[in-house]
C-alpha cells in the first residue's frame, strides 16, 4: 500500500513515530502544517490508545501521552498531549480510523476504576463528530488487531475516498462489518469439538476450549480464520481461549479469564447430549467411507499398518445407510442402471472392435 503498488489507491505518506525515518522536529513539521491548514494534502488520523484525560495529568504537571514539543516565546518548551493532536487534526482530516481496542473502545485503561479517565476516540469527539469528508470514526478493535483488517480498511476507505470504490460497509459501531459479523466460534478450527460436544480439559489438548474459558460463541472478531499475521497463526489456531479483546465490553465483561463463561453450563450440557449421540453414528459411517470398493469386494484391507475388519454392526448399518443415501437416484453404485452401463462397457472392449494396440497399429 505504502509503495503505491495497488492499482487505484492514491499515493501515501506513512507519518508514524516508530515507523518514519525522520525524527523530532523534522519528523514533526507535517502534523504541524496539517494544524495550520498548510499541508496541502487530504489526510488520515490513524489513533492507536486510549485519550487519557490530560487535564487530570496537568493538573500534576505533566502528561499521559504527548507527540512533539511546543515553543514558546520565552524559550521554553513543552510536550503536546497526543489528545491535542487528536482534537486538532480530526476536524479536516479526511477520516479518523482508531485502531485498537484501546483507541476503538477504552480498552484496559477505560476499565472499571480507570484512574486516568481515559475513554475511546469515538467517545473523547462526540457523537456529532464527522470527518470533513462526512464519516464519524472508523473502529478496527483488537488487542492487538489483525494487521490485515487494518490495511484492508484502509485501502477501502481510500479507495472511497478517491471516489474509485463505494463506501465500505459499517455497523453501528462504525467497525467494517464484512470482518466482524461473524463470531470466532464460526470461523474456528476447533468448532466441529464444540458441534459433537467433545472439550479440552487442559490446555494443550486439542479440543473445544470453551470449558478453559474461552467466549468465542459470542465474540465478534476473525482472528482464527484470518490469522494474526499473514494468514498464519491466531488465538485458537494456537492453543488460546477467546477473551474477547475485540469488543467493546473487554476486559469487564469477560472477567475473570480462564474461568469457563455461565452461558457454557446450558450450551455445552446441550452439545454434550447431542454429541452422544452424533459422534458414535459418524465414526460408523466414517468406518465405511474408509473402505475402497476393491476391498468390500474382498472383505479385506490389504493394510500391513493394521487389521481393518468390518464387524456385523458395521456391516448392518452400513447396509441400511447405503439404501438412504442411495435412494431416489439411479446412478448409485451397483444399481441396475450403473450395472448396465458397465456391461455394456465391458462388453465393448471385449468386442473385435477397431480399437488396435499401439504395437498393433505399428
Ligand atoms: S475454542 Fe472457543 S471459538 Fe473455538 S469452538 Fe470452542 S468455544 Fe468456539
Ligand atoms: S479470538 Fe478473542 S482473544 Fe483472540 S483476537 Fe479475537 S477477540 Fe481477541
Amino acid at each position: 500500500m505504502i509503495r503505491a503498488a495497488i492499482p487505484g489507491l492514491p499515493k501515501i505518506v506513512l507519518h508514524h513515530p516508530v515507523l518514519s525515518v525522520t525524527a523530532g522536529d523534522e519528523f514533526m513539521e507535517a502534523y504541524h502544517k496539517a494544524k495550520r491548514g498548510e499541508l496541502e494534502a487530504p489526510y488520515v488520523v490513524l489513533y492507536e490508545g486510549s485519550v487519557a484525560d490530560e487535564s487530570i495529568a496537568g493538573r500534576l504537571g505533566g502528561y499521559w501521552s504527548a507527540m512533539g514539543m511546543e515553543y514558546s516565546d520565552d524559550g521554553l518548551h513543552k510536550p503536546i498531549p497526543t489528545a491535542h493532536w487528536l482534537r486538532d487534526l480530526a476536524p479536516s482530516a479526511a477520516a479518523v480510523i482508531a485502531v485498537g481496542t484501546c483507541a476503538t473502545w477504552g480498552g484496559i485503561p477505560a476499565a472499571a476504576g480507570n484512574v486516568t479517565n481515559s475513554m475511546s476516540v469515538m467517545d473523547f469527539l462526540g457523537e456529532d463528530y464527522l470527518s470533513a469528508l462526512g464519516l464519524p470514526p472508523i473502529n478496527i478493535p483488537g488487542c492487538a488487531p489483525v494487521g490485515d483488517n487494518l490495511t484492508e480498511t484502509i485501502a477501502a476507505v481510500l479507495m472511497f475516498l478517491v471516489g474509485l470504490g463505494p463506501l465500505p460497509e459499517f455497523d453501528g459501531l462504525g467497525r467494517p462489518a464484512w470482518l466482524f459479523r461473524d463470531t470466532v466460534h464460526r470461523g474456528c478450527v476447533r468448532a466441529g469439538n464444540y458441534e459433537e460436544g467433545v472439550f479440552a480439559k487442559n490446555y494443550g489438548d486439542p479440543e473445544c476450549l470453551v470449558e478453559l474459558g474461552c467466549w468465542g460463541p459470542v465474540v465478534q472478531c476473525n482472528m482464527v480464520s484470518r490469522g494474526a499475521l499473514g494468514h498464519n497463526g491466531g488465538c485458537m489456531n494456537t492453543g488460546g481461549i477467546c477473551i474477547g479483546c475485540t469488543m467493546p465490553g473487554f476486559p469487564d465483561a469477560f472477567a475473570p479469564f480462564y474461568k469457563s463463561p455461565p452461558g457454557t453450563i446450558v450450551s455445552g450440557m446441550a452439545s454434550r447430549t447431542v454429541g452422544s449421540f452424533i459422534r458414535p453414528l459418524r465414526r460408523l459411517t466414517q468406518g465405511k467411507t474408509n473402505w475402497t470398493a476393491r476391498w468390500k469386494e474382498n472383505e479385506n484391507v490389504p493394510s500391513g499398518w493394521g487389521h481393518q475388519k468390518q464387524g456385523v454392526v458395521e456391516k448392518i448399518s452400513g447396509f441400511f445407510y447405503n439404501k438412504l443415501q442411495h435412494s431416489g437416484t439411479k446412478f448409485s453404485p451397483n444399481s441396475k442402471t450403473q450395472k448396465k452401463l458397465q456391461e455394456s462397457g465391458h462388453s465393448f472392449l471385449k468386442s473385435d472392435s477397431k480399437t488396435k494396440q499401439p504395437e498393433e497399429v505399428a
